[in-house]
């Protein structure tokens, strides 16, 4: 199979059946493909819908979430199934264009690209809630990652089958694909400027959490880039310069006690000594910095579990 169309969708009803017509219309004859329609938890009719359809075209499949897990969820799970060479994953809005499609297929297939990221230069989104915050949040994850990527968070991506077969997306981590993929070795990765349009239907499913939660995912990012797989070299590391600091502190409180003991100089209680506190909270703490390291590496051990969804039905496949 050529090309496997992924669409996650939480409550879209009203656009899922152009969506379907335009990506047939553009697909037409040229490829083998399935649309895999992801229902994250939708409480309007859309699965109904995506019913009907499956009934009608034999390339239409349906995955349906028992509840919302998220956007990055639907595509751990549509990326698990998807069979095409070459995926492609859009969002259900019509805000991108499934008239993109070829020319992303083209840049995967022919010119041996990884990953290609959509670039909605002309973002047709509200200025203040959405485009300039993702301005900075763009900006803060090409400095973070080394990625000269313009806009990250795009719903409109195409991959190579390894890449999506390799990913795991934790947490909204959907939002930094590119990264992850970088972080996993697929290093040709482009971007591609695309159209985009302003919603047609329903409303934003991404409340003003997306900026507190991409904030915070992306120092999760940096760390587990960063550190993943070797924690006791970021706690460590840290434990062992503040447990060495409140050691020779304590130390040179102890030693300087007993010279002044030594040479018959009354002295203040070693207790009375506010250094000593300091040097107590150092040692304590480098401790548990240690431990803390201790414990990250026997997690990455033990837990390799990423997904935390529950299919409840599927549609279509074999
Ligand atoms: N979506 C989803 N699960 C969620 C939130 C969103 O599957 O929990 C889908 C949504 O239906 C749409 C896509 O993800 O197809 C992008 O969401 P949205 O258009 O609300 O984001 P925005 O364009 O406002 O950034
Ligand atoms: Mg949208």
């Amino acid at each position: 199979m050529n090309l496997s169309i992924v669409i996650p969708l939480l409550n879209e009803q009203d656009s899922l059946q152009e969506l379907h017509q335009r990506i047939a219309k553009v697909l037409k004859n040229d490829y083998t493909y399935e649309i895999i329609f992801i229902d994250d938890g939708s409480t309007d009719n859309s699965w109904d819908i995506i019913k009907v359809l499956q009934s009608n075209f034999p390339e239409v499949k349906g995955i349906k979430f028992r509840k919302n897990y998220g956007k990055s969820q639907a595509l751990n799970a549509a990326f698990a199934m998807a069979q095409g060479d070459v995926v492609i994953t859009m969002d259900a809005d019509l805000q991108d264009f499934p008239e993109e499609i070829p020319s992303l297929y083209k840049g995967i297939a022919e010119e041996g690209m990884d990953l290609i990221s959509g670039w909605k230069q002309k973002r047709q989104d509200p200025v203040f809630t959405k485009n300039i915050p993702s301005k900075l949040f763009n900006a803060v994850a090409r400095k973070t990652s080394g990625l000269e990527l313009h806009d990250f968070n795009c719903g409109l991506k195409a991959y190579k089958k390894d890449v999506v077969k390799s990913l795991q997306l934790r947490s909204d981590m959907h939002r930094y694909i590119p990264v992850l993929a970088k972080n996993a070795g697929f290093v040709n990765i482009k971007e591609q400027k695309v159209q985009h349009t302003a919603r047609k239907h329903g409303v934003s499913k991404f409340g003003s959490s997306r900026f507190v939660n991409g904030f915070l995912d992306l120092i999760t990012l940096w760390f587990v880039g960063k550190f993943g797989h070797r924690p006791m070299h970021f706690f460590g590391a840290a434990g062992t310069l503040m447990f060495i600091f409140g050691f020779l502190m304590v130390f040179w409180i102890g030693a300087s006690k007993l010279y002044m003991l030594y040479k018959e100089v009354p002295t203040i209680l070693v207790a009375n000594n506010p250094w000593f506190y300091l040097a107590m909270l150092c040692m304590i703490f480098g401790m548990q910095l240690f431990l803390a390291g201790f414990i990250g590496e026997l997690v990455v051990r033990s837990n390799r579990e990423a997904s935390t969804f529950e299919v409840q039905e599927t549609l279509g496949f074999e």
